[in-house]
């Protein structure tokens, strides 16, 4: 794949990391992010299984991510006067191994910024595929031809709805929402429902992150008061500490405000043009997006390179190989399990915290779907 031209849109985890594969093949890797910088905000992301640990290691870098891992701790569900309910353990939050996305996005950048090329602010405004290549339009910079394209920008994929069509056709809306809101919560890890929302402080992924359900909305993704007062309209009335949060919600420098959505397509590529991660099988917070990222770089730019940068073949190695294993983001939305609809149901879900053996027999469900695919060694 000596200097074959490929452009990676996105900078989060799924492009940097086929941007360190496709450099090792021998391809000239560029990365387009809409950001104006490295984003370095999220919850923590996990790894799970020995999979996800091979990949880790053939790019050289398990043992950075461990140093920086952040180790799960507990989630303590309480009612509304603060009692504890049931104890959701680390492992079961936090995977094997946990680390912020921020940090994760950063050491993979550390590792590609000095042979690949990144350009920060700047987004595909067209795709026009010609016999031998990918003529591109970009929003500040000068159009270029590539020989590949690929789309890594998330589930609200920019390059999905150019070479595929509109979102609406591919993001399914799963019936609840999540935020992430930027206020001094204290510590400790306290989870709390009432039917259909739920709100966690200080716990382990965010200083406050809430689910409810709700219609679907219409709203400004990028207009963060029109999202900060429908997080506040959700919460409206509700008990234990909400009404303090709520206050400082009010107040807080960043509301992060999404629907909980999974990407359903029945293929990855369009001609010369390929999805990875999120753009292809999301799945909101359903806690494999991060590891399916990384090995489907590894599948994508191994099936690429041992078809010696034929696209057609390549891109047709990682669907196979590959589409079996993302089955798993098919599959179950958090929204339900974090948020769960009447009163029964959350003592239902709170029950199953307090049985060692079911949520081990969980955890091994979990490990299962994370190593079920047979890593080729490219
Ligand atoms: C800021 C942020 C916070 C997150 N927080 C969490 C979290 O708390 N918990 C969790 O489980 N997952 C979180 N995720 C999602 C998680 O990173 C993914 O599920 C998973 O790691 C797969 O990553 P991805 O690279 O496929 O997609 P993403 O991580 O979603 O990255 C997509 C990238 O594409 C960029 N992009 C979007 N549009 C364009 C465009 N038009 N042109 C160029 N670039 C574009 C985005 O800015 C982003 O950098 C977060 C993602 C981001 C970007």
């Amino acid at each position: 794949m000596q200097n074959m031209k490929v452009l990676i849109s996105g900078a989060s985890i799924a492009g940097p990391a086929l941007a360190y594969w496709l450099d090792r093949y021998g391809c000239d890797v560029t990365v387009v992010e809409k950001a104006p910088a490295l984003r370095t905000g999220g919850q923590a992301v996990d790894f799970k299984g020995v999979t996800h640990r091979t990949v880790l290691a053939r790019m050289g870098i398990l043992e950075e991510v461990r140093r920086r891992q952040t180790g799960g701790s507990d989630q303590v569900i309480v009612d509304a006067n603060g009692r504890r309910l049931a104890v959701m353990p680390g492992e079961f939050t936090g995977g094997e191994i946990e680390i912020p996305r921020g940090d994760l996005a950063a050491l993979l950048f550390e590792r590609t910024a000095h042979t690949c090329e990144y350009v920060f602010g700047d987004s595909i405004s067209s795709l026009i595929q010609t016999g031998d290549g990918v003529r591109v339009t970009f929003e500040r910079a000068a159009p270029r031809t590539f020989d590949l394209v690929v789309g890594a920008d998330g589930i609200h994929s920019n390059v999905r709805r150019l070479a595929f069509g509109p979102e609406e056709a591919y993001v399914r809306f799963l019936g609840h929402y999540y935020a992430l809101a930027q206020i001094d919560a204290g510590e400790g890890g306290q989870m709390y429902n009432e039917p259909g929302r739920m709100v966690a402080l200080g716990g382990p992924k965010a200083p406050s992150f809430f689910v409810f359900a709700s219609e679907p909305l219409d709203y400004d993704r990028y207009d963060v008061e029109q999202q900060r007062r429908i997080l506040l309209d959700a919460y409206r009335g509700g008990g234990w500490r909400i009404p303090e949060v709520l206050a400082k919600v009010a107040q807080a420098p960043d509301v992060y405000l999404d629907s909980i959505s999974r990407v359903e397509l029945d293929r990855y590529a369009e001609g010369r043009v390929v999805l990875l991660g999120d753009a292809a099988y999301g799945n909101t917070l359903g806690g494999f997006g991060t590891g399916l990222a990384v090995v489907g770089a590894y599948v994508l730019a191994g099936e690429l390179a041992a078809a010696r940068g034929d696209h057609r073949a390549g891109f047709a190695g990682y669907e196979s190989a590959f589409r079996g294993y993302a089955k798993v983001a098919r599959q179950g939305s958090a929204g339900p399990f974090l948020a769960p609809g009447t009163r029964a149901r959350i003592t239902m879900r709170n029950w199953v915290f307090k049985r060692r053996l079911l949520l081990r027999g969980m955890l091994r469900m979990t490990d299962r779907f994370a190593t079920d695919i047979e890593l080729k060694d490219y």
